[in-house]
């Protein structure tokens, strides 16, 4: 049996601080650090007038707080961890404001992606467990799920099953039933920090990776446009393109090499198809997806994944997004605002 695991995250620290000159004449500095943050690597690249700024502590304190006190569904100090717990539990679990609302819009995205994008996939993502083999956290032979269990997983999920009291915040999460919002946490980390850059007048640009889901904002002190990457599928060492973007734009990637596991020559990703339970195969090898909202391009990017370029792209279409296909032949679709933002590579 051949295994190879996809990205293992790498943990790197450096702080840095250099010196330029802002177009006001202003004296801006750029802060950069590199850390990690919600089981990922956080980049941050920050331009301020402020020397003193602990802008960049203040937005690991957020992404911090966001991963402990609202979404992981492995630590028990977290929302989503007593939703899971308390499944069929008869008057559910009452929630933040901000989490009653992020489970209402992945709701309408489950219904918009005709089931495509699930929250509600807690079970099937857990016997998979993907995340844990390709962190290297799991030692021994991987075996693929028994077709029975994933049938029996896949028979408690569903996010038209959830029932939502907005007003009273309570969520009934039928009886084993398990809440996975993997797909859409690094978006709702990209709003929040979003927040934290708009709160502090001293902030002038900044561009923040959060495993590889890019916000930019503000404008560089020369004046440029935010250059993003995207990786090319085939060759993850290289790009498939470069946005040139200007202020604020959150830009989400789905792809099947982010985490996969291989076996027998066969490529088990993260991304699952709700419809089988496997992962999903649609003929797309990854998808951005750009828009103004972080919770948006993240569930799209993992919508359209599901759903394919051609619906895919309807679907990003109805939300006002920008979207780039790259397929598993090499062949390359995109909405024609992405077209006038990026700049093929070959
Ligand atoms: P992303 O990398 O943003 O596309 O999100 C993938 C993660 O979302 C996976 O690691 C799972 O935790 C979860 N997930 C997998 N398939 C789906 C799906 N069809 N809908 C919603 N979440 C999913
Ligand atoms: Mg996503």
């Amino acid at each position: 049996m051949k295994r190879d695991f996809g990205q293992r995250q790498k943990v790197v620290c450096l702080a840095a601080v250099l010196l330029c000159s802002g177009c006001s004449g202003e004296r801006i500095i750029q802060l950069q650090r590199t850390g990690t943050a919600m089981g990922t690597v956080v980049q941050q690249s920050i331009y301020t007038s402020d020397k003193d700024s602990s802008i960049r502590e203040e937005i690991e304190a957020v992404l911090e707080a966001l991963e402990t006190e609202e979404l992981s569904w492995r630590l028990s100090t977290s929302e989503i961890y007593a939703v899971n717990a308390g499944a069929g539990e008869e008057n559910g679990t009452v929630l933040s404001d901000e989490l009653s609302e992020t489970i209402w819009r992945c709701m309408e995205l489950g219904e918009a992606s005709n089931g495509a994008f699930d929250i509600t996939l807690g079970q099937v993502v857990r016997l998979w467990n993907l995340d844990s083999q390709a962190a290297g956290e799991v030692s021994g032979a991987y075996s693929i799920p028994a077709d029975d269990a994933l049938q029996e997983a896949q028979e408690k999920s569903g996010s038209s099953k959830l029932i939502l009291n907005r007003q009273e915040r309570r969520l009934i999460l039928p009886e084993g039933m398990a809440l996975d919002l993997g797909a859409v946490g690094k978006g709702i980390a990209m709003d929040r920090l979003l927040e934290c850059l708009h709160e502090d007048d001293k902030v002038t640009g900044a561009i923040i990776s959060v495993g590889g889901s890019i916000l930019t904002y503000g404008q560089k002190p020369d004046g440029e446009p935010w250059r993003v990457g995207i990786v090319n599928p085939q060759d993850t060492s290289g790009y498939i393109g470069v946005l040139s973007l200007t202020g604020e734009w959150c830009v989400s990637t789905s792809g099947d090499y982010e985490r996969y596991i291989e076996v027998d020559g066969t490529r088990y990703h993260h991304i699952l198809n709700p419809a089988t339970g496997y992962p999903a195969d649609s003929g797309v090898a990854g998808v951005t997806v750009l828009t103004k909202d972080g919770f948006l391009s993240d569930a799209l990017s993992t919508a359209c994944f599901v759903l394919g370029s051609r619906q895919g792209m309807r679907l990003a279409e109805s939300y006002g997004a920008e979207a780039l296909f790259v397929e598993h032949d090499g062949s390359v679709r995109m909405t024609e605002g992405m077209q006038e933002l990026l700049e093929l590579e070959y």
